[in-house]
């Protein structure tokens, strides 16, 4: 849990979003600048700043996104998407909470 971080604040349910998902690992919620037709961000519950900050032991909650991904995937009856996490500022990343992008068009 950080205190500043935008995305623990939607986590703990202080700043509202559109929730796609909820389970007891992790958060999906629509993406308030969209990218795409179908643009949603899954989160895992728990603060970890970016992909390049993993410890041992983060394998089960990253693999838990994706199959999330797959649910929504499968829920939206989405034909097709694409899955994105940006690394680091050079990579693109914001918001250094980790995510998901989960993009269909
Ligand atoms: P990234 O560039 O990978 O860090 O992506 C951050 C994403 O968070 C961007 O696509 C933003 O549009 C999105 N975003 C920022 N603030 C919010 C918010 N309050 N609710 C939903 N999405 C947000
Ligand atoms: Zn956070």
């Amino acid at each position: 849990m950080a205190t500043d971080c935008l995305f623990c604040k939607i986590s703990r349910g202080e700043i509202p979003c559109q929730q796609q998902y909820q389970d007891d690992q992790v958060l999906a919620f629509y993406d308030i600048n969209p990218k795409a037709k179908t643009h949603i961000l899954i989160i895992p519950h728990k603060h970890i700043p970016s992909i390049m900050s993993l410890e041992e032991g983060d394998e089960k909650i990253m693999g838990h996104l994706i199959r999330v991904a797959q649910k929504i995937g499968k829920d939206l009856n989405l034909v097709g998407y694409r899955l994105q996490f940006n690394v680091g500022e050079r990579g693109g990343q914001v918001v250094f909470h980790v995510h998901l992008h989960l993009m269909a068009d």
